[in-house]
């Protein structure tokens, strides 16, 4: 998922980001259009997560998804069917602190074989974009908190619930493993470009914005 900017605390990219000699070399992001954007992707073995070649995965990912910049990439949008993704978002806030986004610290997680499944009927409505779909962003809107279940870079079993926008970083990227973009989820008449985003709607409320553009309801 692409990264939210946040002018006042967002924290600065690690050093180690971008083409630097000594991390793993970046992957390339697939955009709209690549068919393995659209389909489900197979579950991986323990064996498959225990291997180097994985590992070596995970950490190319990894700096993939720092240098986007983004929060979450999952396997598909570097062009595998694999049923995995990573996940991060450095922004220093807490639940007192997490402002209109409800936007959380989420400590970097490996999410492999990863579902979910809603807590509650709550849910939120923000922008939204995507790495595998540059220069766009559209309103979505999701249940405010998940209960997911995956398993970690040392194929350990995890079940824990996740709410706000941490919330939407996990129903993002397990999407894409289902073959699902935001765009299928999205509000209709919704999506902007980045760039008009930052010129007109990043200081407005998402109701500002609905009336703005006759989105009823
Ligand atoms: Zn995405």
């Amino acid at each position: 998922m692409a990264r939210q900017r946040r002018r006042a605390r967002e924290q600065a990219a690690p050093p180690d980001a971008g083409a630097e000699a000594a991390g793993p070399p970046l992957l390339p992001i697939v955009q709209v259009g690549e068919a393995v954007l659209r389909r489900p992707s197979r579950e991986l073995t323990r064996e498959e997560i225990l291997s180097p070649p994985f590992q070596r995965l995970i950490e190319a990912m990894r700096e993939t998804m720092y240098a986007a910049p983004g929060v979450g990439l999952a396997a598909p949008q570097v062009g595998l069917g694999m049923r995995f993704a990573v996940l991060e978002d450095r922004v220093e806030a807490d639940e007192d602190d997490a402002g209109p986004l409800e936007r959380t610290t989420l400590p970097f997680m490996v999410m492999v074989n990863p579902r979910y499944e809603p807590v509650g009927d709550e849910t939120r409505e923000h922008f939204e974009g995507c790495l595998s779909l540059e220069g766009f962003r559209a309103l979505v809107r999701r249940p405010y908190s998940v209960r997911a279940h995956w398993l970690d870079e040392k194929a350990h079993e995890h079940t824990r619930t996740f709410k706000g926008w941490p919330a939407r970083i996990v129903q993002h990227e397990t999407d894409h493993l289902d073959g699902k973009i935001y765009i299928d989820l999205m509000t209709p008449r919704s999506l902007i470009t980045d760039e008009a985003w930052v010129t007109h709607w990043d200081q407005s409320s998402v109701e500002e914005f609905r009336e703005a553009f006759g989105i009823d309801g």
